[in-house]
């Protein structure tokens, strides 16, 4: 069956004026106005006073739940499709976290094509915190050649107490094979980077920029606006050639602490002048978030949300000023080109049918599309997963 979105107002994320949509097949078919298509043959949403924007990218969820870090008891629970289509959120890329051993690969892969068979699209990287990788295959070049899913190494801590402690030369070593992988197998290979609170922040992936062939490219460190100094670094970072992601899940105690909120990040980073390419916002959605007191013992835990990704981009936008058509690209056309993910991303014939239609004025979201099946219409939930 056809869908047809008529009189939408589309952002590409760019500014594409008012045109119908016409989807069928899993792809956009075609992008412009006045398309006609016998009713029979189709159905028709129409999209008049709303906005059709691409279907988020989250780059960074962990899928299968995580550890949680107070005991057993506390590891976190698995990704509901419901969540993803509340937030708009139409492609997951899946991540371990602390547990890399009763979390692991396996179990990650068996939930990312879970996710998939119930409508969205899914990606995971290999490993977890830790080095050396707990990979499927024997490497991570063998995961990143034989296994579809696999697009990355990650997410792996830096300048934080979960860490490995890896030294410069074994991280540099893991890059270089991300990058070997990525490119034998025509994908990304990046290497997903967690960084804690540690005043060793980012000394690595400048190291790696300083003292190797890699290019920047190669690495998106994570969680640069935990904490005002690591921001800064981020700044500085960005305006080198990196990539930087900021996570959207949070709590007001972080942000007592010293975390810098999304919106106020991505505002001051433009305003610094940085590429608006090299940014991404990601949710780390179902990861454990702890409240740690100033001793560093943990005092309670909650879980981090996919809908938080699109909530702190509808804050930049609308509390920061941030123009709509720059806020979406951190979490639509910038994480599809830095993840080399085709097809994704963008709105344009012959891309994928990933859409999300936004109340122009409150931009909350009102229906969505992934591969050309609505999930979502007019604020009702059309889809639901086996459990939920
Ligand atoms: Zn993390």
């Amino acid at each position: 069956m056809l869908l047809l979105i008529k009189n939408v107002d589309v952002y590409s994320p760019e500014p594409g004026g008012r045109c119908d949509l016409l989807l069928g097949g899993g792809r956009i078919l075609r992008m412009e106005p006045d398309i006609r298509v016998p009713r029979r043959y189709c159905e028709v949403i129409e999209g008049r006073n709303l906005l059709a924007v691409p279907g988020f990218i989250d780059g960074h969820v962990h899928i299968m739940g995580g550890g949680g870090e107070g005991g057993f008891a506390t590891r976190t629970p698995e990704l509901p499709l419901t969540d993803a289509i509340a937030g708009g959120v139409t492609t997951v890329v899946g991540c371990l976290g602390t547990d890399g051993l009763t979390r692991n690969m396996p179990g990650l892969l068996a939930k990312a094509k879970g996710l998939e068979e119930e409508g969205l699209s899914t990606y995971v990287y290999s490993g977890s915190y830790g080095m050396p990788l707990r990979t499927m295959l024997p490497s991570l070049e063998e995961d990143l050649l034989y296994l579809d899913k696999v697009i990355g190494a990650g997410e792996i801590a830096l300048s934080d107490h979960r860490s490995s402690q890896p030294t410069f030369e074994a991280f540099a070593r893991l890059v270089g094979e991300a990058r070997r992988g990525g490119m034998l197998s025509g994908k990304a290979g990046l290497v997903h980077i967690h960084l804690g609170d540690g005043a060793r922040g980012l000394d690595y992936l400048r190291r790696m920029l300083m003292e190797t062939e890699v290019p920047p490219t190669q690495m998106l460190p994570t969680h640069i606006n935990r904490n005002a100094d690591l921001f800064e670094e981020g700044i500085a970072y960005a305006q080198a050639g990196g990539y930087v992601d900021f996570t959207t899940s949070t709590l007001p105690s972080y942000q007592q602490a010293g975390e810098v909120p999304c919106a106020k990040a991505l505002r001051r980073i433009l305003e610094a002048g940085v590429d608006p390419g090299r940014i991404t916002f990601t949710s780390d959605g179902q990861g454990s978030l702890p409240d740690w007191d100033e001793a560093g013992r943990l005092k309670g835990i909650s879980i981090g949300r996919v809908t938080s990704l699109f909530a702190a981009v509808r804050q930049a936008i609308q509390e920061e000023g941030i123009p709509l058509a720059t806020a979406l690209r951190v979490i639509t056309s910038n994480p599809a080109h830095i993840l080399k993910l085709r097809g994704k991303g963008r709105l344009a014939p012959g891309l994928d049918a990933d859409v999300v239609l936004l109340d122009p004025q409150s931009l909350e979201v009102r229906s969505v599309i992934a591969k050309g099946r609505p999930l979502m219409k007019a604020g009702k939930l059309l889809a639901k997963g086996i459990y939920a």
